[in-house]
């Protein structure tokens, strides 16, 4: 089993890797920012409340995220390898959840992937992802709400695992091959 979470600010290339990663080692993805995508265009009572957050730069609340995240956990298809979380955990108080879901289901997060992309470089990916994502928070402003919601909520989650010592930092600037590369020796390494 491998249980990979995938991490960094906004625009680190997060969903890009986790695509290649998902191929390569035959696991499920599970993106958060995916799946209340998907609530907000079937206009759902819960879309509605995630996209005045989402809208704003922040994050929705925990509870309501941890519940959406625990039934596509409990529900992981048995083909697959293990799973992929992208965009979850983004607080601890999530990391703590996901602890507690693994622990009941007997499995455990194998290895954290932490993308390390300059702060201006990740400004220009969203940017430039803005002009043609139709995302509503891929606009400057929200862009830099979003990335001190990181800073300041989510950072704090790489000491969480860094005292499991699951924490792995990986450069993610370069092209897309040559992060997958330092990624893949990551996750060769704990196979
Ligand atoms: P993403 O596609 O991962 O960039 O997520 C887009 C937005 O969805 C974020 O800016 C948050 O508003 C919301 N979101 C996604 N995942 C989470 C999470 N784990 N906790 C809280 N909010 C989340």
């Amino acid at each position: 089993m491998l249980n990979i979470i995938i991490c960094g600010a906004p625009g680190s290339g997060k969903g890009t890797q986790s695509d290649l990663i998902v191929e390569k080692y035959t696991l499920k993805h599970l993106s958060t920012g995916d799946l209340l995508r998907k609530e907000i265009a079937e206009k759902s009572e819960l879309g509605k409340t995630a996209e005045s957050y989402i809208s704003q730069g922040n994050l929705v609340p925990d509870a309501m995220i941890i519940d959406i995240l625990s039934k596509h956990v409990e529900n992981q298809a048995e083909d697959s390898n293990g799973i992929i979380l992208d965009g979850f955990p983004r607080t601890v108080a999530q990391a703590e959840a996901l602890e507690v879901m693994m622990k009941k289901l007997d499995k455990e997060i194998s290895v954290l992937i932490d993308l390390k992309v300059d702060e201006n470089e990740l400004i220009d990916r969203l940017v430039a992802r803005g002009q043609t994502s139709g995302r509503t928070d891929d606009n400057l402003e929200t862009i830099k709400k979003r990335l001190d919601v990181y800073h300041c909520q989510t950072e704090p989650v790489n000491e969480f695992y860094k005292n499991l010592n699951r924490y792995n930092a990986i450069n993610g600037m370069g092209t897309i091959d040559e992060i997958f590369e330092r990624i893949s020796t990551v996750i060769d390494s704990k196979r």
